[in-house]
C-alpha cells in the first residue's frame, strides 16, 4: 500500500451520514484538509432516521453545537427512552429509559435489592426507581442540574442534514451537486482515485468516505467488499414510512409497538410525527403493510407511504484500502433501539482518532474494522433479545422468533441474568447494565436469585433503601414541566411560537 500523505477527502453522499462526517472532519481538521462532499438531489436520501440516543449529545458537545439552535433548526423534541408495547405479549408494555435505575452497591447492582424487595412485598415496579422512566410516563421534561436527567432527541432528518451542511461549510467543507456515474480506481493497487459525475467533472481524492446509503457505491459496488447477512436472527427486511400531522402533545419518548409481523414506530417532532412500520416480507406483503400503517396512524397524512427494503448485517470490512464506509453503506440494524446515527458518530470519532495523515497503514485499517465489528455485534445481540425473549406465540412471525437459535454471546447474557440476576458491561459496549436489565425484565425474564449482600439487610432497612430512591424521583417528576410546554419555551421552531 502507498503511504502517501492524506490531504484530499471526498465524501460520497449527503444524507445524515455524509453531513455528519463532513461536520466532524471539518470541525476537527478542516484547516489542514481539503474536504469535498458530493450529493445528488435527484437520488435523494433515505429520509428516515429521526430517533437518537444520548450519545448524540457528546457528538454535539465535541462539535460545539448549541442545543437550542440545533433543536429549533431541526424541529426537535426531547427523548427519554423507548416505550415497548405488545413485545413481551399483547397488551403488555414497558419502557427502556435512558439513565440509571436505583443505586448500585459495589458488590451488587440495584436489581438485586429490587428482587429481594419484590419477594418481600416491599418494592414497586422496577421502573419506579428510574427518573427518566417516570418522567416519560408523566410526559414531563426539564434539564436538571449536574446532568441529572439523561436524554436524546427526536429530530427531522432532512433538516438535520441541512443544519450540518451549513455548519460544515462554515468550517470549509465544499458541497458539489451531481450524480456519481463512475468510481475510478487504480488498476494496480485497487485504490479509488476519483469520482466522475454526470456533468463530466472528476473529483480526485486521497481518502474516500462512502456515505452513499444502502447501495454502497464505493465499498460494495466498486470494491466488492462482502456483506455479512444477519437475517437468520433479524427477520424484518422491510419498512414503510409515513409522516403525519401532530395530534396532541409530543411525548418525550419513542413508541415501538409490536404487531403481527414486526413493529411500528412513532416519533413525535415539533411540526409533525414520523411513523413507520417495520415488517418481515415473508409474513406481510407491502400492500398490507401500507394499509396496516395507514389504519394505525393518527393525524392527516403529509407524505405518501414509502416502502424501504433492507438487509440486516454488516460489511465484513467497513474500511477497505482508501475507502471508509460510514452509515447505511457500512451495515444496517433495524432502528428498534435507534442506534444507526450513533454508529455513524462512532465511525467518525474512530476515523478521527486514527486519522491517517501520514498515509494509510494496514494496522489502522485492521484496528478500525475490529473495533467497529465488536460494537455493532454487541448492538445486534441487544436487538435480537427483544425478539427472542417473548411470550408471544400468536403468529408464525413471533413463533419463528421464539424458536430461532441465537448467537452464543447473547445466549450467555440471557442465561447469566436468568440464573443469577447478574449483568456485566464489556469495554466499549454501548448498552450498559441498566439497558439490559430493563429490557430483559420487560421482555419477561425474572432472575432465579439475588446477591447475598442484600440478605444482610432486614426488611425495614431494605424498605428504607428502596423508598430512599423511589420517593425523591416521584417528587422530582411532579415538579417537572410538561414536555410540550418545555420544548415550546426552550427551543420552539419559528412556526411553533
Ligand atoms: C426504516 C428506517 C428507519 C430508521 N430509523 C432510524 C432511527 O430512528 N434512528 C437512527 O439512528 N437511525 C435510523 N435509521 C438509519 C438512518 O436512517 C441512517 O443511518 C441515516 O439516515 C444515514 O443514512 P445515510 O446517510 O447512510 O444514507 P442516505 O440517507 O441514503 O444518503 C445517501 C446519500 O448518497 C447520495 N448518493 C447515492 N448514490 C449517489 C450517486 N450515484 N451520486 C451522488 N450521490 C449519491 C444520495 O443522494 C444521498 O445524499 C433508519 C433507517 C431505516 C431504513
Amino acid at each position: 500500500m502507498e503511504h502517501k500523505a492524506i490531504k484530499r477527502i471526498v465524501i460520497a453522499g449527503g444524507g445524515t451520514a455524509g453531513w455528519m462526517v463532513a461536520a466532524g472532519l471539518s470541525k476537527a481538521l478542516g484547516k489542514v484538509l481539503d474536504i469535498k462532499l458530493v450529493e445528488s438531489d435527484e437520488i435523494g436520501t433515505v429520509g428516515v432516521g429521526e430517533a437518537t440516543i444520548p450519545t448524540l449529545l457528546t457528538f454535539h458537545r465535541l462539535l460545539e453545537i448549541k442545543e437550542q439552535e440545533f433543536m429549533a433548526a431541526t424541529q426537535a423534541t426531547f427523548k427519554l427512552g423507548i416505550g415497548f408495547e405488545n413485545w413481551r405479549d399483547v397488551n403488555e408494555n414497558y419502557i427502556h429509559a435512558f439513565g440509571t435505575t436505583g443505586k448500585d452497591h459495589w458488590t451488587a447492582g440495584f436489581q438485586h435489592f429490587w428482587l429481594k424487595g419484590r419477594e418481600r412485598g416491599l418494592a414497586g415496579d422496577y421502573g419506579e426507581y428510574c427518573l427518566e422512566l417516570q418522567a416519560s410516563l408523566a410526559h414531563r421534561f426539564a434539564h436538571l442540574p449536574r446532568d441529572g436527567i439523561h436524554y436524546a432527541f427526536h429530530l427531522d432528518a432532512s433538516l438535520y442534514a441541512k443544519f450540518l451542511r451549513k455548519f460544515s461549510e462554515g468550517f470549509g467543507a465544499q458541497r458539489i451537486e451531481g450524480k456519481i456515474v463512475e468510481v475510478k480506481t487504480d488498476a494496480e493497487s485497487g485504490d479509488i482515485r476519483s469520482l466522475r459525475l454526470d456533468s463530466g467533472i472528476e473529483i480526485e481524492g486521497d481518502l474516500f468516505i462512502d456515505c452513499t446509503g444502502f447501495r454502497g457505491l464505493l465499498i460494495g459496488e466498486t470494491q466488492k467488499v462482502e456483506y455479512e447477512d444477519w437475517s437468520q436472527w433479524l427477520h424484518c427486511d422491510s419498512a414503510v414510512a409515513l409522516q403525519t400531522e401532530s395530534v396532541g402533545d409530543a411525548l418525550p419518548y419513542t413508541r415501538s409497538i409490536a404487531h403481527e409481523a414486526g413493529w411500528r414506530w412513532r416519533i413525535p417532532l415539533q411540526h409533525r410525527v414520523g411513523n413507520g412500520l417495520v415488517y418481515s416480507s415473508r409474513h406481510m406483503d407491502d400492500e398490507r403493510a401500507i394499509g396496516f400503517l395507514q389504519a394505525q396512524v393518527q393525524g392527516k397524512e403529509l407524505t405518501k407511504p414509502r416502502v424501504i427494503k433492507f438487509q440486516p448485517g454488516q460489511r465484513i470490512r467497513t474500511w477497505n484500502r482508501n475507502c471508509v464506509s460510514i452509515g447505511l453503506s457500512s451495515g444496517f440494524l433495524e432502528p428498534l433501539e435507534s442506534t444507526s446515527i450513533h454508529l455513524i458518530q462512532r465511525g467518525i470519532l474512530r476515523l478521527l482518532q486514527m486519522f491517517p495523515s501520514m498515509g494509510i497503514r494496514q494496522s489502522d485499517i485492521d484496528e478500525y474494522n475490529q473495533q467497529n465489528k465488536a460494537e455493532i455485534e454487541h448492538i445486534r445481540d441487544f436487538i435480537i433479545l427483544h425478539y427472542k425473549v417473548t411470550n408471544r406465540q400468536d403468529t408464525p412471525f413471533w413463533r419463528g422468533c421464539r424458536d430461532m437459535e441465537i448467537p452464543d454471546s447473547l445466549r450467555h447474557r440471557i442465561d447469566l441474568f436468568r440464573e443469577t440476576g447478574r449483568v456485566f458491561r464489556g469495554p466499549n459496549e454501548l448498552f450498559g447494565e441498566n439497558s439490559w436489565i430493563q429490557v430483559m425484565l420487560g421482555q419477561g425474564i425474572m432472575p432465579e436469585q439475588h446477591h447475598p449482600t442484600v440478605d444482610l439487610m432486614g426488611d425495614e432497612e431494605l424498605l428504607r433503601f428502596l423508598d430512599g430512591v423511589r420517593l425523591p424521583i416521584q417528587k422530582t417528576v411532579k415538579q417537572l414541566p410538561m414536555h410540550q410546554a418545555y420544548v415550546e419555551k426552550y427551543c420552539g421552531a419559528p412556526d411553533m411560537r
